[in-house]
This record gives C-alpha cells, sequence and structure tokens, in this order.
C-alpha cells in the first residue's frame, strides 16, 4: 500500500485545482524552470504550466496523456541520437521505479527545430513529493550548455569565449584579432513599443546585420540581452562601416524601428594570444563607459586606464546606493538672473552628494553611473518633490518664489510609474504651476524613442515649461528645435566660453538668439563666468543668463536668503 500512496492518486484528494497549484508552486519557489508538468501517473493526466509564469496552469489541451505527449516530443523534437534514449528514461513505469527509491530523477535531451538543427538542451526533472503524494516533472533549458544563443542561434557569452579563444590560440590563423562589444541603446523601449516579439525579431535582424557586415566577423555571439560581441580582423574595421552598422533602421509591423549601438573595441596584441579572451571581452564592455558622444562617435578603443577607472566607477555605484538611504544627497539652486532687470528670475536645481566626510560631490561624477544602473529617475524624483516641497513651504508663508527648473534624464522617459508620479505630484502641490519647470538635454530628448516623447506632450497639456538644455553641444540640434516646441533654450555653456576668442563664435551665439526668438521661445545663456561675456549676451537681446559672474549654485539656506534679500 505505502508505494502505492507515495505515487498514488493525488487528483482525487486535491480536486481544488488552484490549491493545489500553489503547494507545486510553493515546492518550486527556489527554481526556475521552462516548463513545468504535473503528472498524475495513476490517473494518466498532466498540467502543464508551459512558460511557468504561474498563471497559466491548467489542464493540457495538447496531450491528455502522459504517453501520448512523450511520443509526440520524440517524434518531432527530441534530437533523432536521443530518441531511444529519451522514450527509454521517460517511461512511466521506470519513474515511478525510480522514485520509489530516490525522490529525484532526472536525464537529459536535446531537441531540435523545423530544420532538425540542435537548438536546446532539456534538463528533465522528476521530483516527487511524498507528503502530498504527487509527481511533478520539470523542464530547464540546458542550451547554453550547447554555447549557443537559443533567440538568434549564434554563440552565447560562453560559446562565444569558447570559440574565440580557440580561434585566437591557433597559431597557424593569421589574423590580427579584435574584439567589438556591441550594446544597443535604449532597447527596452523597442520591447515597450513593438512587444517582446517586436524585440526578438530586432535582435535577430541586428545579428543577421553583423553577420553580414564588412567587418566579416569570424565570429557573432548574442552574449547577453542586448549585448552582442564580435570577433574580427582588425584591418577589417573601417570606422564609417562601424558607424553606419551601429545606426539601423528596421521595419517591423509597418512601423519603422531606429536601434542605436554603442561598441568597444579590444584589439588583441600579437603577444596577447594565449591571454583570457573573458578578460578582453570585459575590457571591450568596459570601454562602452568612456563614449563621449554617442551620436558623432558611437565607437572607442580601450586602453587599460579604463579597468581602474571601472573599478572605481563600481565602488561609487554602491557607495550611491547607500548614500541614497542615508539621505546624503542635497538639493541645490543656482539662480538665473533676467538681463534686463539683473534681477533673480528664476533658479535650476542641481543636486550634490554631500559625502559623511563633508565632501561635496558633483553630479558629473555619479549621474552617469546611477543612469546605467537604472537609479537615476529615483534620484530625479527625489529632486523634484525636494523642489515642491521647498517651493510649496514658502509659498504658503507667503514668502517670496521663483520658477525652478528640474533636470530630466533620458531614462526618465521610459519610466511610466516615475513621469505618473511627477504629475501626480505636480497635480496635488498648492504651488502655481509655472513654478516647476523641467530641462531636458538635447542629447537626451533625440534618443527619446518617439511613443516616449509623448510623456513630454503629457506635461506640456497641463502647461508645464519646457526648457532645452546644452543646447549646441549635441549633433542634432536644430531637428530637435524644429519637432518639439520648447519653451526656453539654454545655450551651452561651451558657446558662451567663446565669447571674445573666435569671431565666429559671437556671431553664431547672436544668431541662435534671434533663431531662437523667431520660434517664440526664450534664451537662457549657462555659464558666463566674465563681465564681456554679460555684455555680449545683453547686445544680443539674449533673456537670461545663469553663470559664476552672479553666483554659483546655492545650497537652499543661502538661496533662501536671496530670495528673502529681493522681498
Ligand atoms: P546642467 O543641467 O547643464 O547644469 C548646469 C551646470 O553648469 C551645473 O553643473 C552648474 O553648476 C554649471 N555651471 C553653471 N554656471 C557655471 C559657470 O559659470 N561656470 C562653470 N564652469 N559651470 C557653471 P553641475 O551642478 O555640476 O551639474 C552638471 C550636470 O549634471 C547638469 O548640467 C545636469 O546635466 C546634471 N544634473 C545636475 N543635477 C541633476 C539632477 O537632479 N538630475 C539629473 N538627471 N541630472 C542632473
Ligand atoms: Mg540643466
Ligand atoms: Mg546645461
Amino acid at each position: 500500500m505505502g508505494e502505492k500512496n507515495i505515487l498514488g492518486n493525488w487528483h482525487r484528494e486535491t480536486a481544488d485545482v488552484d490549491l493545489l497549484h500553489e503547494q507545486i508552486m510553493s515546492s518550486l519557489v527556489s527554481r526556475v524552470y521552462d516548463y513545468v508538468i504535473l503528472i498524475d501517473i495513476n490517473e494518466k493526466n498532466m498540467f502543464v504550466d508551459y512558460d511557468n509564469t504561474g498563471v497559466k496552469w491548467e489542464w493540457t489541451k495538447e496531450f491528455h496523456q502522459y504517453s501520448e505527449a512523450r511520443h509526440k516530443m520524440a517524434r518531432h523534437y527530441i534530437f533523432s541520437e536521443d530518441k531511444e534514449e529519451y522514450l527509454n528514461n521517460s517511461d512511466v513505469l521506470l519513474i515511478k521505479n525510480k522514485l520509489a527509491k530516490s525522490d529525484e530523477y532526472m536525464f537529459t535531451c536535446r531537441l531540435v527545430d523545423e530544420q532538425g538543427d540542435i537548438h536546446n538542451k532539456l534538463f528533465h526533472h522528476y521530483y516527487l513529493n511524498r507528503e502530498k503524494g504527487y509527481v511533478i516533472a520539470t523542464m530547464e533549458d540546458k542550451t547554453s550548455l550547447l554555447g549557443r544563443d537559443t533567440l538568434t542561434g549564434e554563440y552565447n557569452h560562453r560559446g562565444f569565449i569558447e570559440a574565440a579563444q580557440q580561434l585566437i590560440r591557433d597559431e597557424q590563423r593569421k589574423e590580427e584579432f579584435a574584439i567589438l562589444y556591441i550594446n544597443l541603446r535604449g532597447f527596452k523601449a523597442v520591447n515597450d513599443v513593438f512587444g517582446s516579439d517586436g524585440g526578438d525579431r530586432a535582435l535577430r535582424r541586428v545579428c543577421r546585420a553583423l553577420k553580414r557586415s564588412e567587418l566579416r566577423p569570424l565570429l557573432v555571439g548574442r552574449v547577453n540581452a542586448d549585448h552582442f560581441a564580435c570577433l574580427v580582423d582588425r584591418r577589417c574595421i573601417r570606422e564609417d562601416i562601424l558607424t553606419n552598422l551601429l545606426h539601423q533602421t528596421y521595419v517591423v509591423n509597418n512601423r519603422s524601428m531606429e536601434l542605436f549601438g554603442i561598441c568597444g573595441i579590444y584589439l588583441i596584441g600579437a603577444d596577447e594570444r594565449a591571454g583570457d579572451v573573458g578578460h578582453m571581452c570585459d575590457g571591450a564592455r568596459m570601454a562602452l563607459h568612456y563614449i563621449e558622444d554617442e551620436y558623432v562617435k558611437p565607437f572607442i578603443y580601450f586602453d587599460e586606464k579604463m579597468r581602474k577607472k571601472y573599478r572605481e566607477r563600481t565602488d561609487t555605484l554602491s557607495e550611491l546606493k547607500n548614500a541614497m538611504d542615508n539621505g546624503e544627497f542635497k538639493v541645490f539652486y543656482q539662480p538665473v538672473y533676467n538681463v534686463k532687470t539683473k534681477r533673480v528670475a528664476s533658479a535650476e536645481a542641481l543636486i550634490r552628494w554631500e559625502r559623511s566626510n563633508g565632501e561635496m560631490v558633483s553630479p558629473g561624477a555619479f549621474v552617469p553611473v546611477l543612469e546605467d544602473s537604472g537609479r537615476i529617475s529615483q534620484m530625479d524624483l527625489f529632486v523634484e518633490r525636494s523642489v515642491i516641497s521647498f517651493l510649496e513651504e514658502r509659498h504658503r508663508e507667503g514668502k517670496h518664489i521663483v520658477p525652478v527648473s528640474i533636470n530630466m534624464s533620458r531614462m526618465d522617459f521610459y519610466d511610466k510609474k516615475m513621469i505618473t508620479a511627477v504629475l501626480q505630484d505636480i497635480s496635488n502641490t498648492t504651488v502655481p504651476i509655472d513654478y516647476t519647470r523641467f530641462e531636458v538635454t538635447e542629447t537626451a530628448y533625440s534618443s527619446v524613442a518617439e511613443t516616449n516623447k509623448s510623456a513630454l506632450a503629457e506635461f506640456k497639456n497641463i502647461g508645464i515649461k519646457f526648457y532645452l538644455d546644452d543646447f549646441g553641444s549635441g549633433y542634432s540640434s536644430f531637428s530637435t528645435l524644429r519637432d518639439y516646441d520648447f519653451d526656453v533654450v539654454k545655450l551651452d555653456r561651451g558657446f558662451i566660453q567663446k565669447i571674445g576668442t573666435a569671431s565666429k563664435a559671437n556671431g553664431i551665439i547672436r544668431s541662435i538668439i534671434e533663431m531662437t526668438h523667431s520660434i517664440g521661445a526664450q534664451v537662457v545663456a549657462e555659464g558666463a563666468e566674465t563681465e564681456e561675456q554679460v555684455e555680449f549676451l545683453t547686445t544680443c537681446g539674449c533673456d537670461f543668463i545663469q553663470g559664476f559672474f552672479f553666483s554659483k549654485p546655492l545650497c537652499m539656506e543661502d538661496f533662501e536668503k536671496l530670495l528673502d534679500a529681493r522681498a
């Protein structure tokens, strides 16, 4: 009787499918499977949770019996050499016997796709839950063990490293090797807009484009979600080819999709051919962080100094996490002056990190790290809330306030929660709407996908003003102006510093100011430091000036004093 109970009829005992489901799921919690099947061996029935989401748990409609499922599997999906073994190993009686001795039993077999190519390697596990008396069969995708990526059919990380290692160690090969490491920008947005199917298709196309390119790669791999690696002969690297390759437009479901990639290049020295390819790939990947303007030059060569800097960067990230928790971030305010009245017209909120030792760290050192790690929106939301509560408090007390502009990162547009939270804060505050404004840099703006730009429209609809930040420092300045109506354009500091040094600079600034006025926007000149600059800007009809000439960014208390003095 004992054995019969062990493999007994769970189905009759637990008529409640949901309850059963819950029990099973809780016994599987710590494991991740690609398929979960529950077999009632006596009744020859099975439940399938195809994608192990824990949601689609149902009596399978495809196969009513376990034995039927096995044979179908064997006919269509199992690699011919593994068929016999599969059928033997998955036999019900055999499983019963195995499980009576031990609670776990497993075997492996290879799967093929429609073309008959080996595609996946699946681990079949059978577990016995003695207490509840049921058998769970799970399948785990171990394709990675084959070194191949299921989605694209190219190498995965492990496969790429192994294959590359073999090639570069081969003394017969006459190539001068280099590794390219490519990261797609904003790929999450592609998934959002085109669905994960569209995203998958895009990834396959990227692979194909790489393989067919004039870089003539010796190996191509998808080494991580939206990261690719190629082993090439460095003599095939041509910068124009690479630049073109890194900006592709695909049409998916009649909609066009723009993909931008950035690429780190590791040149493998002749004396390095016995070296560790994994380490070289890491180098190429690290180099990505040092690309200055991904639109102008989306690739960069690795050098050893980057490794050291990168390590420092990683340290910074872990420190930043603590800093957030410990409230070490402070919002500073840099006043913006009206050129005509020479009075404070508004202010820009600028984040500062005040470390526990009193050291003040500028955003240049940590904003990029936060952007990379996906934590920037959290910080931007903190700034926005600090600004609103600062304004609210003064407003409530009847004190003088000026509009404050808040910097938005490119990443914020991809974060629906963040956008909703900001909109909600603004609609809840007692401060008039014109007092909170937002700044977007032109590189941020141009890299945000069309649909995410609608977030901007939502802000505009309720009357929020937008500034185009760092105008003139990027690549697509004029098209950005054309495509979106910003209320204020902030002329980049780089321009202002050239005043008086190059005859062209003055002319350019003058005409940008005129042009901006002609499209109905106002101009803030950033980073004016000298009297000469301020004078020139005044004669050009510039509306506002923000710069050390008038004031550095001030801590909240000092900024309050400034506002109070005005009143
Ligand atoms: P930004 O938005 O263009 O801000 C202006 C920067 O120019 C500030 O640097 C400011 O201190 C500096 N600046 C202003 N006047 C002068 C001047 O006369 N001379 C010089 N040399 N510099 C001047 P800061 O505070 O270091 O910020 C750097 C950048 O970090 C900002 O550039 C902005 O892109 C980013 N940032 C700052 N706060 C935030 C934030 O809360 N969120 C996000 N996402 N980014 C932020
Ligand atoms: Mg700004
Ligand atoms: Mg700026």
